[in-house]
């Protein structure tokens, strides 16, 4: 497995999720909403599992 997280973070008002690197294109760090706010994703951790 390769390649960076993208990292995603969610408009703690209306919930749209943005990725990092969309964030990173806009002039200002703002929701399509109007809001500032963002928290960060979690990205859901897979555990893998071997079969014995
Ligand atoms: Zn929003």
């Amino acid at each position: 497995m390769s390649g960076e997280a993208d990292i995603k973070y969610e408009c703690v008002r209306c919930g749209a999720v943005t990725t990092a690197s969309e964030l990173a294109q806009l002039p200002e760090l703002k929701c399509i909403c109007g809001y500032r706010v963002f928290r960060k994703v979690r990205p859901p951790v897979v555990k893998q599992l071997k079969a014995v």
